[in-house]
């Protein structure tokens, strides 16, 4: 692919600290942009965290994730993939929530994401709170369940919470199951651990037939193994991946409401997307990333990078 339109700004040519930070130094393509029908895989930010139930911030996330993501590189340093010129890439901008109203910031993520899948632009998605999925998933499964490789230190399988029907970034998988837009059966949850509430989210992960992989197993069998269960679980049909930044270990990754310890580093945090090489991964998102809670921006640093390795996996996938 020659199209220069769709490259990204080289570091050779505007120094990576100048000029306005896209995802990526990606072109800024909103959908009435002239060529937007032209894009296959679309960066979009989610800049929403009405779901948080305790520390806030991730509504900051795709303003610094673009930030940080200016020091991507054209070039895959394991697969020698160049993912800009195997396919056209863009950002689309920011889908504007409503941040004083949670179901309708769903319905205007749902009508977003239900206008890419009419133009066959597959999203990469920068949240926002974990509960952002929701409202993507509503848009994208409208053709039937997906499936869903899911990296996070929780299930996000709780019931609502404070005793109502309100949704929360602690629930999104569950309700996904209930609506239909999620097959359990063809779900991986990798990563699982820290403290609970109770067994509730456990649960009806295996009322519903969900693998949920905890952390002691991950690392008592190791990322081939496991990645290869997770690989045969999914399968080959359409599949979402899902990317919580929790799911790495606080040490590397602080910045993040729920951090949970005893986690991945950052190698093995990016070894495991690699490992998805192969999976119809057709839309995807990073989730979690807090900015006030991550002062020197190593974990919005660490989010850009596992960025670029799912949207290498999209890529390949195409
Ligand atoms: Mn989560
Ligand atoms: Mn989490």
């Amino acid at each position: 692919m020659s199209d220069s339109f769709f490259q990204p700004v080289s570091g050779m040519q505007m120094p990576r600290f100048a000029g306005i930070a896209t995802f990526m130094r990606l072109p800024h393509v909103p959908l009435d942009h002239p060529r937007a029908g032209e894009v296959q895989i679309g960066l979009v930010g989610l800049p929403w965290d009405g779901g948080v139930t305790n520390r806030p911030g991730p509504r900051h996330g795709p303003r610094q994730l673009r930030d940080q993501s200016t020091m991507i590189r054209a070039g895959h340093p394991v697969t020698g993939l160049r993912p800009f010129e195997a396919a056209r890439c863009a950002d689309l901008g920011d889908v504007g929530p409503n941040p004083v109203d949670n179901p309708d910031t769903l319905a205007r993520f749902e009508s977003f994401f239900a206008d890419l899948s009419a133009r066959a632009i597959r999203p990469l998605a920068a949240g926002g709170d974990h509960l952002c999925t929701l409202g993507a998933l509503r848009g994208l499964a409208k053709g039937g369940a997906l499936g869903l490789v899911h990296f996070d230190s929780h299930t996000d399988l709780y019931p609502p919470y404070f005793g109502g029907t309100a949704l929360t970034h602690g629930n999104p998988f569950r309700a996904a199951v209930e609506e239909g837009l999620l097959d359990p059966r063809r779900m991986v949850q990798i990563g699982i651990r820290g403290s609970q509430y109770d067994r509730s989210d456990l649960d009806f992960a295996r009322a519903n037939g969900i693998r949920v992989v905890p952390i002691e197993e991950f690392f008592a069998r190791g990322i081939a193994d496991v990645m290869a269960e997770a690989r045969e679980i999914v399968g080959d049909r359409p599949a979402y991946l899902s990317y919580d930044i929790d799911f790495v270990d606080p040490s590397v990754a602080p910045g993040t409401g729920t951090p949970e310890w005893g986690g991945p580093n950052a190698f093995e945090a990016m070894q495991v997307v690699r490992e998805c090489d192969g999976l119809n991964i057709v839309a995807a998102d990073l989730v979690e990333v807090s900015p006030p809670l991550d002062p020197s921006g190593g974990t919005a640093w660490l989010g850009a990078s596992l960025m670029f390795e799912i949207l290498c996996v999209m890529v390949a996938a195409l």
